[in-house]
């Protein structure tokens, strides 16, 4: 038992996070400031005694008592990181070092979300963690990927100056409840599409690929990595390496949830990578993890979900 803080833990992944981590026994304090987490998604973890939420924004410094941190505070969705990109470099760089510095003051190790858009439009395939990216710096999604990477850099430096105990993971697309129905990911996207009836809105002609990691394994593999040997610090790329299209992803859901809803096709939003699988060859090495649940069985408990948020 342990005590620990999740930032960004009223979000998607950080609810099923916080969740996980009180029902192992801990005492968890989630950090959000609620910009696109809900208060919704870790209603039934209040009943604990355990958890504790505390309103607050990563970019200012925080005074908490803890073993562990889960660095998650960042909106992840296009549309919401792209809504104040000042804002997300803030949350990302600001977040990393009052975090970091939390960290060295409590002697606390500290786990990073970071994510496969370090790789830009990769021209290796799949990618691998040696692999340094192929980012713009200057487009819409640069707020993003770059903040991510100079979180990644603050995390190395800190270990190197300061021997901070950091791990740091590259998450790959993931999906799941909890995730907000109005955020616009591709996922949430065409299953509320399908389930309304309405048009399924696929950006481009539909061929850019994905590999979709269900949250249960996801979170699986941060519980691994947290946990993982003294010396391994990362990064790890986590999820799931089936890739598939866009057209492929739509026409499933539309099976899936017996829609009559039609494709219809948008312009490509600038700098949209072209394709993304995950090499999990290191995951699987050094945490013993791979994922388990498939496509259809993920998006069968997704649809689920969003059926209550019709
Ligand atoms: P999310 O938007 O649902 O959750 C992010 C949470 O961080 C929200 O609760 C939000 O309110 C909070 N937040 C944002 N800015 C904050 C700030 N300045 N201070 C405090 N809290 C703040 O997204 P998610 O999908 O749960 O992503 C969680 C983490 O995982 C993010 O760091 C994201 O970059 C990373 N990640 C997610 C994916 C994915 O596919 N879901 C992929 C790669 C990386
Ligand atoms: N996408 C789409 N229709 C949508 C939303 C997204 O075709 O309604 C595409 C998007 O252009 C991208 C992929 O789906 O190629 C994944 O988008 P998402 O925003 O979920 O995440 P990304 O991996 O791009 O950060």
């Amino acid at each position: 038992m342990a005590r620990i803080l999740v930032t960004g833990g009223a979000g998607f992944i950080g609810s099923h996070l916080c969740k996980r981590l009180v029902e192992e026994g801990n005492e968890v304090i989630c950090a959000d400031n609620l910009f696109t987490g809900s208060m919704e998604n870790i209603e039934a973890l209040r009943d604990y005694k355990s958890f504790e939420f505390i309103k607050h924004d990563v970019t200012e410094e925080l005074r908490v008592e803890v073993d562990r941190i889960f660095n998650l505070a960042c909106p992840a969705s296009p549309p919401h990181y792209q809504y104040d990109p000042i804002k997300t470099m803030k949350t990302s760089v600001f977040g990393a070092i009052n975090m970091l510095g939390l960290a060295k003051r409590l002697n606390a190790r500290i786990l990073q979300a970071s994510t496969s858009e370090v790789y830009g439009n990769p021209l290796m395939h799949p990618q691998k963690e040696e692999y340094w990216g192929n980012v713009n710096t200057i487009g819409i999604r640069s707020c993003y990927d770059e903040g991510k990477r100079a979180a990644e850099t603050l995390f190395f430096d800190y270990h190197r100056q300061n021997n901070v105990d950091i791990k740091v993971i590259r998450i790959f697309n993931t999906y799941g409840p909890n995730m907000n129905p109005e955020d616009g990911r591709v996922v949430s996207n065409f299953i509320m599409q399908a389930l309304r009836g309405e048009d399924i809105t696929i950006y481009g002609d539909g061929s850019q690929t994905r590999s979709f990691c269900y949250v249960d394994d996801l979170v699986e593999g941060m519980m691994r990595m947290m946990d993982s040997r003294d010396g391994f610090s990362g990064p790890v790329n986590l999820g799931n390496p089936g890739e598939f299209t866009m057209l492929e992803l739509a026409n499933k859901v539309i099976e899936l949830t017996g829609s009559s809803s039609k494709l219809v096709f948008m312009p490509l939003p600038q700098d949209d990578p072209v394709k993304r699988k995950p090499d999990i060859s290191l995951a699987k090495k050094e945490l013993g993890w791979e994922p388990k649940i498939v496509l259809e069985e993920g998006l069968k408990k997704t649809i689920k979900y969003f059926e209550t948020k019709l």
